[in-house]
């Protein structure tokens, strides 16, 4: 795990960036958003595996995200699903070690043929 020093959302914790917090999390939007209103929720401990949270952490991500859902549901009508995702490993595509799960909203027609959804992290497994 690299040093919580250099770790990009260790460093956003204490910005303007942060959307929302609890005790134990935060809330900001996705730099690089796979759709509009992309958001993570992380929590404040450094540490890279989601299997690693606390069940205190992962309650409070669950809170969060129900909250972010009807927050974004609500300021939003386009929205009509969404993805919530989480890499565990960089064999599963991480790129930044501090434990983040993805919420990310769908809209009718953001793809061409959404069926399958997360299986796509294995492209040509994404339809079945
Ligand atoms: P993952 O590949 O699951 O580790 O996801 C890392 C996510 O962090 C990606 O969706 C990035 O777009 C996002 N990201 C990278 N840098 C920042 C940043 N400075 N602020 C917010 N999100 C970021
Ligand atoms: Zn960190």
């Amino acid at each position: 795990m690299p040093d919580a020093n250099k770790c990009i959302f260790c460093e956003i914790v204490s910005t303007n960036r942060v959307i929302d917090q609890g005790n134990k999390c935060f809330v900001v939007r996705d730099a690089f958003p796979v759709t509009k209103g992309h958001t993570l929720i992380i929590p404040k401990r450094h540490i890279s595996d989601y299997f690693d949270t606390t069940d205190d952490e992962k309650a409070e991500i669950q809170n969060l995200l129900m909250k972010h859902r009807r927050l974004l549901l609500h300021c939003d009508e386009t929205i009509k699903g969404f993805n919530i995702g989480i890499n565990v490993g960089e064999v599963s595509g991480q790129t930044v070690f501090h434990v983040h799960v993805h919420l990310i909203p769908r809209r009718l027609g953001d793809v061409q043929n959404p069926r399958g959804g997360v299986r796509g992290v294995i492209p040509e497994k994404q339809q079945y």
